[in-house]
């Protein structure tokens, strides 16, 4: 059995970054990843600040085709009819980015890797803690190892890994997506976001020359049947003006693909020996923009810490930084959801009011 100083389950932004921060201060690190980024996946927008935070673990290529593009202005149409725009021009970190997040996460792996960390794909992970508090890491590929710490970066959809883990959800939002092909040099790399009756949608034009176009609504409205399901998306789609238009042109697309989009937290996401960081600890609304660079700082944040305190102290703090962020994390919300007033007798913008 192999053993290694962190045993890291899930390659997203945040598992890959703590996997790679650790690989080139020399620990032992597995980074365990159950899928082999075979799927799309969705959070492309980042923030202008994100810049920094790749610069800040010295992978700024990934701003660049094919994984990311300049996103130079984001559109809303939101708490009234008129849209706003908001131009990065005046950031001093530049544009914002629209990532290809398959691209991304799977390049962001190997980079890990390259450093020096051991990367499984297709190996689901689960821990079982010793008496000592150091893990026993049980993989899907059979070849089980040993890790004196566990990283639980399983975003906010990871099932059970066997450690003394709780989150609280704190609403039942469901993204509801489709990709369109672009017709060549037709479209501007602007993040749209646009209210309607049933949620809101956002469209970000990826670096590969599609978009993808998301309704962010409520689990229980959206039905059951795909036929149904994307009637009832594209007559959504029909109540927005600026998406709508945006899209002119593109062909109607056939399928649908069904995201979780639940924000959460943990109740309890670290104690002897473990962590959670990333969206394992606070997955936020997509609305804030913010998920991946808060996932990629939190990596950056958590190895400082668990290689600057005693890990009682480390997991105190983690605890405490949690707690703090959530009340933070709330307010925000709250108040962002509270400007949208045009359909508070709508089901989705009623059960917003009361989180
Ligand atoms: C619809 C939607 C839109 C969003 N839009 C944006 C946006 O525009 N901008 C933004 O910044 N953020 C956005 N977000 C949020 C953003 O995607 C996340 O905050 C970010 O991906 C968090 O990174 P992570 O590494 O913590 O988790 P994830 O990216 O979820 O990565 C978790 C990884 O763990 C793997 N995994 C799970 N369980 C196991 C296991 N047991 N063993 C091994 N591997 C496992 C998964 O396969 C996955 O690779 C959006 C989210 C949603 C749902």
């Amino acid at each position: 059995m192999t053993d290694y100083d962190f045993a890291v389950a899930g390659a997203g932004p945040a598992g890959s970054a703590f996997a790679l921060l650790a690989a080139r201060a020399g620990y032992r690190v597995l980074l365990a990843e159950r899928s082999h980024f075979e799927k799309a996946r969705f959070g492309e927008t980042a923030p202008p600040e994100f810049r920094a935070a790749l610069t800040r673990i010295g992978l700024d290529h990934l701003t660049r085709a094919p994984y990311g593009r300049d996103a130079p202005e984001l559109v809303s149409v939101w708490g009234g009819d008129q849209s706003l725009s908001r131009n990065h021009i005046l950031s001093p970190f530049g544009a914002a980015l629209h990532l290809d997040r398959q691209k991304f996460d799977e390049a962001l792996a190997f980079a890990a890797r390259d450093a020096g960390a051991d990367l499984r794909l297709a190996c689901r992970a689960r821990f079982v803690q010793q008496p000592d508090g150091s893990h026993i890491v049980q993989l899907r590929d059979g070849a089980d190892a040993r890790a004196t710490i566990a990283i639980l970066s399983t975003g906010r959809s990871g099932g059970n890994v066997g450690l003394p883990y709780t989150r609280r959800h704190l609403d039942d939002q469901i993204g509801v997506a489709a990709h369109f092909v672009v017709p060549a040099g037709d479209f501007k790399p602007r993040t749209l976001v646009e209210a309607v009756p049933s949620g809101w949608f956002y469209l970000s034009a990826l670096p590969t020359g599609s978009a993808v176009a998301i309704l962010v609504t409520s689990a229980p409205l959206v039905p059951r049947g795909r036929a149904q399901r994307l009637r009832w998306w594209l007559e959504a789609l029909a109540r927005t003006g600026l998406i709508r238009a945006a899209l002119h042109g593109c062909r109607i697309p056939e399928k649908l693909s069904v995201c979780d989009a639940r924000g959460s937290y943990a109740l309890r996401g670290a104690g002897k020996n473990w962590l959670a960081i990333g969206d394992a600890r606070i997955a936020p609304d997509p609305l804030s923009g913010q998920g991946i660079h808060w996932a990629i700082d939190d990596a950056c944040s958590a190895i400082e810490l668990v290689t600057s305190s005693g890990w009682g102290e480390a997991a105190d703090k983690m605890n405490a930084k949690t707690a703090r962020e959530v009340e933070q994390y709330r307010a925000d919300r709250q108040f962002a959801y509270s400007r949208e007033r045009r359909f508070e007798s709508e089901s989705y913008w009623t059960m917003q009011a009361t989180l």
